[in-house]
């Protein structure tokens, strides 16, 4: 070890070694007359490094006086040195000669016990290429042990507020982190081929996944329905194109929720449309933007409004309805009169054809029309009848409701028509644990149109499967067809009043089904594939 002097004699070079660039070196600092103490952050600690206890001393009296209050340790080797470190330390001024290691091999362990510090290196040798090595290891500065004190104390100062810049930076960057993580709106940030290089935890539940599963994939592939993907797409343009933040809304793909239902029903999700009635099906409006810096870097910032727009189409429904609902009942009650006339005159009609003066060929030929008016009257009477059960604003009955039983009943009751269609029925019905609270009538409307749907949609015959069992707090009653499915471009449909594919039909039994599942606080799901059958799922709570 050099003994050089501790009082001030030739100026020290100080480089600080914020840049790694050689080019930013040497940079001779020439410190201010030092006139008051600096304030060193609170609880700072300074951990010098040196065999010579008289350079300790004299470094140990000037940092004092320059941070009054400051910690100061001691070590004379490196051994030592890494003990002390343990205790935790912000700058280590360290001997480049210590008497078992150099102080340049001590900077990288010593920064690992303590990643925010800096390490200044002290020697009585002035070299570049010396400097340079020490600060490519790491070090803050090159202290050249000929320095001044307001030297020392003008780079420790430095060094302590660019490891108190580093700790704060840290601690808002966590900061940060943890509101990303916890706060309620969805953050994704996509890289330049779309992929998620970040995913804050509230996104990540709503996609069913966790941030290590989410990262690197496809954010559109793996979460947003294939239909929203050209708008999201745009939108991205947009922001990476003009730097101008863009707004989109779509549906996100809820991969848990998905195999949730798939349990229910033991067939993949994957393969099949479905449509949930139920808040399980999200939509996000998105906010997406990126800042000039970031690159292809963007990011999306969602809100689940799911829950709104559910309200929003609902209200509308009922606000339809219900101005429907008025006059629907006036109107029903003036085209009945006249239908129910109607049906009686065509009843006399039908029994006097008998009696007319007329050929085979004739009568057969009337006979056939008076058949034809009186189906059109019987349709005119259900669409009557159904439109009613739906504008009415009617309560439900709460009551004990045994759903396997009622379901039972149900099928009783269409047997006869099942077998003309050449349908088996297969029966899971447990006698126990599914009993739900609600009005026993309008479940059993619910069943009778789920039914009907069903033998109606398998013109070549086929299998009803109907399921009822316990869920949790709910009952589930799942009715199952293999006749032609429902293509997935009509699957968004089939909810709304007046929605049919069928010649004669209504387009009310779904509709009804679902005000009905509704007023019980349930949801109904529809899963269906062309050429694969349909599977409508209602849940039911049990409402003790
Ligand atoms: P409707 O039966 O009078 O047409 P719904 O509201 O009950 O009225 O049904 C609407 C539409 O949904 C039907 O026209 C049909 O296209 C489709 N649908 C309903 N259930 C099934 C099913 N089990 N299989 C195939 N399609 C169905």
């Amino acid at each position: 070890m050099t003994r050089g002097p501790a009082s001030p004699v030739l100026p020290g070079l100080l480089f600080p070694a914020k840049a790694r660039d050689p080019k930013d070196l040497p940079v001779p600092i020439s410190s201010p007359p030092i006139a008051t103490a600096r304030s060193a952050p609170l609880r700072s600690r300074v951990l010098i490094v040196d065999d010579n206890t008289e350079l300790v001393d004299t470094m140990r009296a000037v940092i004092a006086s320059g941070f009054p209050g400051i910690a100061i340790e001691t070590a004379q080797s490196g051994a030592a040195a890494l003990v002390m470190a343990q205790k935790g330390f912000d700058v280590a001024i360290v001997d480049v000669k210590l008497p078992d290691v150099s102080g340049i091999d001590l900077i990288r362990p010593l920064r690992a016990v303590a990643p925010f510090s800096e390490v200044l290196l002290v020697t009585g040798f002035a070299s570049v290429d010396a400097a340079i090595g020490a600060l490519r290891s790491g070090a803050f500065a090159f202290v050249l042990k000929s320095f001044r004190p307001e030297e020392l104390i003008s780079i420790v100062e430095q060094a302590l507020t660019k490891v108190e810049l580093r700790q704060e930076r840290d601690e808002l960057e966590r900061r940060y982190r943890d509101l990303v993580d916890v706060t309620d709106v969805l953050v994704v940030a996509l890289g330049g081929a779309d992929e998620v290089t970040l995913i804050n935890r509230k996104a990540a539940s709503l996609a069913g996944t966790t941030g290590d599963q989410a990262l690197g994939r496809s954010f559109l592939e793996a979460w947003i329905p294939a239909e929203d993907h050209a708008a999201v797409r745009a939108a991205l343009a947009t922001t990476r194109g003009q730097i101008r933040a863009a707004e989109v809304e779509t549906g996100f793909v809820d991969t848990r929720s998905a195999r949730s239902s798939a349990s229910a029903l033991d067939r993949p999700l994957d393969e099949v449309g479905s449509i949930h009635t139920s808040p399980r099906a999200k939509r996000i409006r998105w906010h997406v933007s990126r800042s000039r810096e970031s690159g292809d870097l963007v990011y999306l910032i969602g809100i689940d409004v799911t829950e709104r727009r559910a309200l929003e189409k609902r209200a509308a429904d009922a606000e339809a309805l219900s101005a429907m609902g008025e006059l629907a009942m006036n109107l029903a009650h003036e085209i009945r009169n006249p239908l129910n006339a109607a049906v009686l005159q065509l009843h006399l009609l039908t029994r006097n054809l008998d009696r007319i003066e007329a050929d085979e060929v004739t009568r057969g030929a009337l006979k056939d029309r008076t058949r034809i008016v009186g189906d059109e009257i019987g349709r005119l009477n259900r669409l009557l009848t159904e439109f009613l059960e739906l504008a009415r604003p009617r309560g439900i009955a709460r009551e004990p409701v045994h759903l396997p039983r009622l379901a039972d009943e149900v099928l009783d009751l269409e047997e006869e028509s099942a077998k003309g269609r050449g349908v088996t029925i297969v029966r899971d019905l447990p006698d126990d644990g599914c009993v739900a609270i609600g009005d026993r009538e309008k479940l059993k409307q619910v069943t009778i149109n789920l039914v009907v749907n069903a033998l109606e949609a398998m013109k070549q015959g086929g299998t009803l499967t109907v399921r009822v069992r316990p869920e949790q707090e709910r009952v589930l009653m799942v009715v199952e067809d293999t006749g032609p499915g429902i293509a997935s471009e009509l699957l968004p449909n089939v909810f709304d009043p007046f929605f049919t594919t069928k010649e004669a039909g209504t387009g009310l039994g779904l509709s009804i089904v679902r005000k009905i599942v509704d007023q019980h606080g349930g949801d109904v799901t529809i899963e269906s594939e062309r050429g694969k059958g349909a599977k409508v799922i209602v849940s039911i709570p049990i409402g003790r």
